[in-house]
């Protein structure tokens, strides 16, 4: 028999913490054997062990097209051959700036980085730059990557693992990061009203993907909207999970709310190391060679990263892209919610464009103490019996879940058919 998942994750904690490069790939909240991923084709994962999976996380969120796209994986391979990097300026960089500029009317100018967390932290200083001001608000359960001031009560792994913050990060620095529960409009108006002067950005996930999916109600997208202006406070949107996710203008598409700095990652870079923030042309140029906020990257705007990523931005601009995506996500969203009421199961779903989120309960959280309260011994049971039955969903009840174009009526009733069998155990 070929190597086992077991074999390699034993093999893995000897040299790498914990067996694996990012904390959630562990399984530590569901329990058992991470799989080692051999590759990957359009829906499917196939592991170390050769055993195939349809699979709802699209490396958290790029794989928006589905793996080894075809026009993406050429387009990486022809930019191979002119160098991997330069450490120079290219055309290819303009043009996705250009795209992103389009696709994103707030944002007037952007900046390419190479991970989700580069950009958050980035935009922050950036915003405390403009502004002069040092306190930036967040929400309690949103993930921005973990830079240290960002690192306060943050969703994600730092829910999954019940520690609400992070060892190494100076009381000092958090001390200026003031976090609100999401959804909450007396918090935040409260706040601005004793302290608005001394803050300089409000950055929020518009749908939280870290705390698995939870909205943010319109009513509170516009009171932070109008609060920032009203206080001189940059409002920044992380819009590395929802961007050219939830729609193609991303969650700013969905709610027409205009924020003046926008973080993206994921689908940007088509599965490569390539993240983005951008925004007010005017903040912009306050950032380094133009003003006093210095930022910068050796691999900043990589050209592979960059070629893929173009790629797969030019397929998400077919028409009918998104209908489609949104379809096949609202099938297996309903098709679930009736799995579970057959086998008299307390679930319920929410969903925008390629992402979802489902909950054992019959009332879909508002904000983090909502998703506390939910029950994990169910979720990890749920994801067992799915994952033994070939269904690879996120290991963490945290999580957001991601559906590609890639995946069909075949796989949604494959999926459908092994949450059938997974809710009759639960019942
Ligand atoms: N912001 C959000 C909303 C995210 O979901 C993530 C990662 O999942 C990040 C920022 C950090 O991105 P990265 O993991 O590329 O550093």
């Amino acid at each position: 028999m070929s190597i086992t998942n077991q074999q390699l994750f034993d093999r893995a904690q000897r040299t790498i913490p914990g067996g694996v490069n990012s904390p959630v790939r562990a399984f530590r909240q569901v329990g058992g054997v991470p799989r080692f991923i051999d590759r990957a084709e359009g829906p499917y994962m196939i592991d170390a062990e050769g055993t195939r999976y349809i699979d709802y996380i699209g490396s958290w969120g790029p794989m928006i097209v589905g793996h080894a796209h075809p026009e993406v994986t050429a387009a990486v391979q022809k930019a191979a051959t002119r160098s991997l990097s330069f450490g120079a300026p290219t055309a290819d960089e303009i043009d996705m700036a250009e795209a992103i500029c389009k696709l994103m009317p707030a944002v007037e100018q952007v900046r390419l980085v190479s991970s989700g967390t580069e950009a958050g932290m980035s935009a922050i200083r950036l915003a405390r730059g403009f502004t002069g001001r040092d306190a930036i608000v967040k929400f309690e359960g949103c993930y921005h990557g973990h830079a240290d001031s960002l690192l306060v009560k943050a969703g994600s792994g730092l829910l999954t693992f019940g520690n609400p913050s992070s060892g190494g990060v100076p009381a000092d620095l958090a001390k200026h990061t003031l976090v609100l529960e999401f959804n909450n409009i007396a918090q935040i108006e409260e706040l601005f009203a004793k302290r608005g002067s001394e803050i300089a950005c409000v950055i929020v996930e518009p749908i939280a993907g870290n705390m698995n999916f939870i909205r943010g109600t319109q009513a509170w997208h516009q009171r932070l909207r109008a609060l920032c202006t009203e206080h001189g406070a940059m409002l920044v949107w992380d819009e590395v999970m929802t961007g050219f996710r939830v729609a193609l203008g991303g969650a700013q598409q969905v709610y027409g709310i205009r924020p003046d700095m926008v973080v993206m990652g994921k689908v940007i870079g088509g599965g490569m190391p390539l993240a983005a923030f951008g925004g007010r042309a005017d903040v912009m140029a306050k950032l380094s060679p133009l003003g006093s906020v210095y930022q910068a990257g050796t691999l900043s705007g990589n050209p592979l990263a960059v070629a893929a990523g173009m790629a797969q931005l030019r397929l998400i601009q077919q028409p009918g892209f998104y209908e489609r995506l949104s379809a096949t996500t609202q099938k297996l969203m309903r098709g679930l919610e009736a799995a579970a009421a057959r086998h008299g199961v307390p679930f319920c779903t929410d969903s925008e464009g390629g992402m979802f989120g489902f909950y054992f309960s019959t009332r879909l959280p508002q904000n983090y103490p909502d998703m506390a309260d939910a029950d994990v011994e169910v979720f990890k049971r749920f994801f067992h019996a799915m994952l033994d039955r070939g269904v690879y969903l996120a290991p963490s009840m945290f999580e957001a879940g991601f559906v590609s174009a890639a995946h069909g009526d075949v796989e949604i009733e494959a999926t459908l058919s092994a949450a059938d069998a997974a809710f009759a155990e639960l019942a």
